[in-house]
């Protein structure tokens, strides 16, 4: 479903991500982890084009990203994003703020871009709080709204990017368990994550990242327990 040949990337002389290629297929949930600086959010951004490349080829669904323009933007609805810092719209309702998209970005009425949001609500069990902003929601609550709001677009594939690094322990628990879900109902999933527990649940296939490039990819089991590389090695020995 995603495919990406060969792509580079520099900020200035940093190579920050080298010769990536990676292929996700439909349903798939793959976990990207690695150290801090190893790219891992700047692949994820690069994943719909976000972040401009140097060269190298992404496609979705079949389809090849180009750089800019409409088309690029259309492709893009296709891919749903959850960042760590949960970018809601702060002087809208958490309701209007799962409509907006869908209403604007593709012309659904409103009455029934309504309905699903409040289905999509429910499903990440904040139904109850539709009528409130932002700013009145825990962090948990948010970033379950902000993954309501990125599934009303109806994606082929969601990205996370440390969903739940920015939140409190208490909180953490309730955004995976919506991810959890999601994964076991067969959405196309690319997590980057520090949450083990939920690599080692709910991920097909493990990708560690280390200065720019794929170091080791495998299924969380033999990751786990029997990493290949050095340096995947020596990160899990600091997580202990
Ligand atoms: P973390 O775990 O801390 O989130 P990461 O694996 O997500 O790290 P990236 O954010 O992708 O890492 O950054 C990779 C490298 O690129 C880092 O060295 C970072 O300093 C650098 N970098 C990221 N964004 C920019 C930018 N806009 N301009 C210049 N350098 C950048
Ligand atoms: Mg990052």
């Amino acid at each position: 479903l995603v495919v990406l040949s060969d792509v580079n990337k520099h900020f200035g002389d940093l190579h920050v991500l080298k010769d990536i290629s990676l292929s996700v297929t439909r349903g798939e949930v793959v976990v990207v982890i690695g150290p801090s600086g190893s790219g891992k959010s700047t692949l994820c951004r690069a994943i719909n084009r976000l972040e401009p490349i140097d060269n190298g080829t992404i496609t979705i669904d079949g389809k090849e990203l180009p750089a800019e323009g409409k088309e690029l933007a259309r492709l893009r609805a296709d891919v749903g994003m959850v960042f760590q810092s949960f970018n809601l719209f702060a002087h809208k309702t958490i309701l209007d703020n799962v409509m907006l998209g869908p209403v604007k970005a593709k012309g659904i009425k409103p009455a029934e871009a309504k309905q699903r949001a409040m289905t999509l609500l429910e499903r990440v069990g904040v139904a109850n709080q539709a009528a409130k902003y932002p700013a009145q929601l825990s962090g948990g609550q948010q970033q379950r709204v902000a993954i309501a709001r990125a599934l009303a677009m109806q994606p082929k594939v969601m990205l996370f990017d440390e969903p739940t690094s920015a939140l409190d322990p208490e909180m953490i628990t309730e955004v995976l368990d919506v991810m959890t879900s999601l994964a076991r109902d067969g959405m196309t999933m690319v997590v980057v994550t520090h949450e083990m527990g939920f690599a080692r649940k709910a991920a097909d296939r493990v990708i560690f990242m280390d200065a720019g490039q794929i170091v080791e990819e495998s299924t969380p089991d033999e990751f786990f327990t029997n990493p290949r590389s050095a340096r995947a090695q020596d990160f899990l020995s600091k997580l202990l």
